[in-house]
């Protein structure tokens, strides 16, 4: 569903980005690891079409959503209001509210929440928008040991329920490890490593502890 050839990014004289091609398939979970700077949130900005001076061929469904490390609702709004951004359907909106374990917030302002909530209404926000697509830029990364590690649980049971394909921005190979199907490594403008992850169980996004991982990164 996502295809990227030939990506390219400059900031003044730092090429970022010299020639990042990727592929996503449908359903698909991908994680993209590179050090700090190597241009993880550059390329996953260009995915979104948050980026015009961007170059490169690629293709994104219109049907994507982005979550960030930071919540970015907006203040002034009521949690539902902030889900319900530009979606008509408003029992979607509630549906995915009551899919991230949050149907009692509805009527709360994004202050009132903590940081865990109020990551889960982005997601909640992002699955309204039902993508086939989900493109997270460390969406863990501010939370808590115990909020990531729920999180992530979370992550797996609606990853089962909708089957969005998603580019999940990640430094935690851990991370990577519990959720992707394969692993891109970022390094110096191209991605320079493509790593299935094998489980040695199946996942199973409920289980404490995911089963067992058989380390490939
Ligand atoms: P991190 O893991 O720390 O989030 P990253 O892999 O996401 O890092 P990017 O944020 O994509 O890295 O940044 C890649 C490089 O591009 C960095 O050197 C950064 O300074 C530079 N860069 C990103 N955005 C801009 C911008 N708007 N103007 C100038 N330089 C930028
Ligand atoms: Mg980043």
């Amino acid at each position: 569903v996502v295809r990227a050839r030939g990506v390219r990014r400059a900031f003044g004289p730092v090429t970022v980005l010299d020639g990042a091609d990727l592929d996503i398939a449908r359903g698909e979970v991908v994680a993209l690891l590179g050090g700090s700077g190597s241009g993880k949130s550059t390329l996953l900005r260009i995915l979104a079409g948050l980026d015009p001076a961007a170059s490169g061929d690629f293709t994104v469904p219109a049907q994507h959503a982005v979550v960030f490390q930071e919540h970015r609702l907006l203040p002034w709004k009521r949690v539902i209001d902030n889900v319900g951004l530009g979606v008509d359907d408003r029992t979607r909106c509630t549906d995915a509210l009551a899919e991230v374990g949050l149907a009692d917030r509805a009527r709360a302002w994004p202050i009132e929440l903590s940081g865990g909530q109020a990551q889960r209404v982005a997601f909640a926000r992002a699955l309204a928008r039902e993508p086939s697509v989900l493109l997270l830029d460390e969406p863990f990364g501010a939370l808590d040991a115990l909020t990531r590690l729920r999180m992530q649980q979370l992550f797996g049971r609606l990853r089962a329920r909708h089957g969005f394909a998603a580019l999940l921005v990640t430094h935690d190979v851990e991370e990577a490890l519990l959720l992707a199907d394969r692993a891109l490594v970022l390094d110096r403008g191209v991605i320079a490593a493509d790593l299935p992850v094998e489980l040695e169980h199946p996942r199973a996004p409920d289980a404490p502890g995911f089963g067992v991982l058989r380390r490939r990164l």
